[in-house]
């Protein structure tokens, strides 16, 4: 009995013995892993900076977590075994400029809370923006308001067959009808009103450009991070019609960019993806 005990015991110290020397083993490891993490997480924050400073844009909360736009990889979430990704250029990773079109789906991963606000629904992020433009306009004797802000999907495909059915009316067939419609309504979830990132303004009226409000919007919307988003000059770009009472967020930096290289947000984005890869 009592060696039956101490072989169980000896036996036990060795187990014991075993496991602690496994466990420095498995600590050893981890500290390594942790220091490696640590090596490329700085590196790539001199890499992040340095692609900064050589592009000619910077987002002022590019810490803000993206919703990439086309990007299949999450760049926020990367583990250290994919430090690639932290390369991606940023308009894949700056949810401000979240590109939705004809081309472009809404993407899946993009996150935003929508709030009510001004009578309308709008993505939490651009309330403020938004109320400081409507405040510095009211001060200089302009009044601009919401007429609509986020749209749900079914929302926006219930516009789109109500289009249809609008240019049906005046005679056109089901086809022209909806060749028509996709140039002024956009399908459920190709429409910049699903992000919520997207407002129009002052009653949706074609006659809305050259006023004092519209003209207003373009001096200074940019200075609050807002552009027009389809220009009448760039339609063949943006495949939709001039629509003057149409404004988006995209932030101030970008915002002042594109007005000065006279860029369409399809343009804008193409033109930072070509400059940030060309380091990479
Ligand atoms: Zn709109």
């Amino acid at each position: 009995m009592g060696d039956w005990m101490l072989k169980q015991n000896s036996k036990n110290s060795r187990l014991k013995k075993f496991f602690s020397s496994l466990l420095v083993v498995v600590v050893e490891l981890g500290l390594m892993v942790a220091a490696t993490a640590a090596f490329i997480t700085a590196f790539d924050y001199v890499d992040t900076k340095h692609v900064e400073n050589t592009v000619p844009r910077s987002s002022a909360n590019s810490q803000v977590p993206s919703q990439a736009s086309q990007n299949s990889e999450n760049p926020a979430g990367a583990p250290a075994s994919a430090p690639v990704s932290s390369a991606l250029p940023h308009p894949l990773r700056d949810w401000k400029l979240t590109l939705v079109n004809y081309d472009n789906k809404m993407p899946d991963k993009f996150q935003n809370v929508i709030v009510h606000a001004y009578n309308v629904d709008l993505d939490s992020r651009i309330v403020e923006p938004y109320r400081q433009m409507h405040d510095a306009a009211q001060k200089d004797g302009i009044s601009i308001w919401l007429s609509s802000g986020y749209r749900s999907p079914e929302k926006q495909q219930m516009l789109f067959e109500q289009e249809i059915q609008n240019y049906v009316k005046t005679g056109l067939d089901y086809v022209e009808a909806l060749a028509k419609a996709e140039t002024s309504v956009a399908r459920a979830d190709y429409s910049e009103h699903n992000t919520g990132l997207a407002v129009d303004l002052n009653g949706v009226l074609e006659n809305f450009g050259g006023t004092p409000a519209s003209n207003w919007l373009q001096k200074h919307a940019p200075d609050y991070g807002f552009i027009l988003r389809y220009p009448a000059d760039k339609q063949d770009i943006t495949k939709i019609k001039y629509e003057p009472w149409h404004y988006r967020y995209v932030g101030i930096e970008n915002a002042k960019k594109m007005n000065e290289l006279h860029l369409c947000l399809e343009e804008y984005v193409d033109y930072l993806k070509k400059n940030q890869t060309t380091g990479d």
